[in-house]
């Protein structure tokens, strides 16, 4: 029998059609996450769910989704599933890590060289009428070559920014449970987050988010940085203690923030909001046509490759099966 797979938002590229040729859609086409006790509907009758980081996969959604055997989530981040929960009722879980790691570190640096150039701000500027003369003075940013890069979570996304920091000539430090000799190899230095902290001009997250490092950047850790020293976030949102975030560029603790993941998106802290050189993006890490398509390609095959009896090849939960 054809397995039923639902499609729970748009997604780009060729993914629906290949389900299709191996199972009954249900294609949801319009854009956003449903509420809970609509997703439960829509996921009743569904044997397998490609789904997006904003969809909400709890325990309570699992316990109505009798038939459920596969959630392939479209993003490398997979803290919007249960997968505890998933695992006790032996449902796989998949994720789509390294096709993005190239296009979110490519963003990662434009957070950087956005904000510590101060561009979005320059350009309102020009564009608002008040660029009357060429000044000296004029917008004076924070220099990004050559400076100590502290990268938070040596990983697939983590490396790629390392790459992209040789060519500009920095130093760079990171921290990770373990070495990692790729990022070694391209001179990057281990060491213990109070060191990194201390130590870079920009710190730069590139950690998963879960219980371990839920609010890891609070008020203390962003009172261990430079007063001129930019926080860039492009992990997600409860890596950092936004409202901390918030109050400590208010105060001038740190000098700028580069932020394309919030605690409560779409919602973002109003003292965020307000706080002086920031640059705030709406999580677009990942969003190129490409990289959106070979991500929504990648979760579609996993499902593909349930259904043909393999191992789904982006398993994120081998304990399924137990
Ligand atoms: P990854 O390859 O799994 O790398 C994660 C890294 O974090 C690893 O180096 C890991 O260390 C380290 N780590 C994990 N827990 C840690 C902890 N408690 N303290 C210090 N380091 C820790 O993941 P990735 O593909 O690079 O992606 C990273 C995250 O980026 C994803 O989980 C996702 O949430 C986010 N992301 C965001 C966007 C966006 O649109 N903004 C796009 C893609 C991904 P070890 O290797 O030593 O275990």
């Amino acid at each position: 029998m054809r397995p039923k797979i639902v499609v729970t938002q748009p997604i780009p590229g060729d993914a629906v059609a290949r389900l299709r040729q191996i199972g009954d859609v249900t294609y949801r086409t319009t854009d956003g996450p449903l509420p809970a006790a609509e997703l439960s509907q829509l996921l009743a009758p569904a044997d397998a769910v490609l789904c997006l980081l904003t969809d909400r996969i709890d325990e309570v959604l699992l316990a109505t989704t009798p038939r459920l055997k596969i959630v392939a989530n479209m993003a490398a981040g997979y803290n919007n599933i249960d997968v505890a929960a998933a695992s006790a009722r032996k449902i796989a879980v998949t994720n789509t890590p390294g096709v993005l790691s190239e296009s979110t570190a490519d963003l990662t640096f434009a957070l950087i060289l956005g904000v510590m150039r101060r561009i979005s701000e320059s350009e309102a500027f020009l564009r608002s009428g008040q660029w009357a003369y060429w000044s000296a003075t004029l917008l004076l940013g924070s220099e990004v070559h050559s400076r100590t890069l502290g990268i938070v979570g040596m990983g697939r996304i983590g490396t790629a920014v390392a790459r992209r920091a040789r060519a500009f000539n920095m130093r760079v430090v990171y921290t990770a449970r373990s070495v990692h000799a790729d990022a070694e190899s391209l001179g990057a230095e281990r060491v213990d987050l109070d060191t990194l902290l201390a130590q870079s001009d920009i710190v730069s997250l590139h950690v998963p988010y879960n219980a371990a490092t839920h609010h890891l950047i609070n008020a203390q850790r962003l009172a261990q940085m430079q007063p001129s020293a930019f926080l860039i976030n492009t992990a997600r949102g409860s890596v950092v203690d936004e409202a901390a975030l918030a109050e400590a560029l208010h105060r001038g603790i740190i000098a700028g923030a580069g932020i394309d993941v919030f605690e409560a998106e779409p919602t973002i802290h109003p003292q965020l909001l307000s706080a002086p050189n920031t640059l705030l993006l709406p999580h677009i890490g990942s969003a190129t046509l490409q990289t959106r398509s070979a991500m929504a390609r990648m979760a579609a095959d996993n499902i593909v490759a349930f259904f043909a009896g393999n191992r789904p090849p982006q398993l994120v939960n081998p304990e399924y099966l137990a």
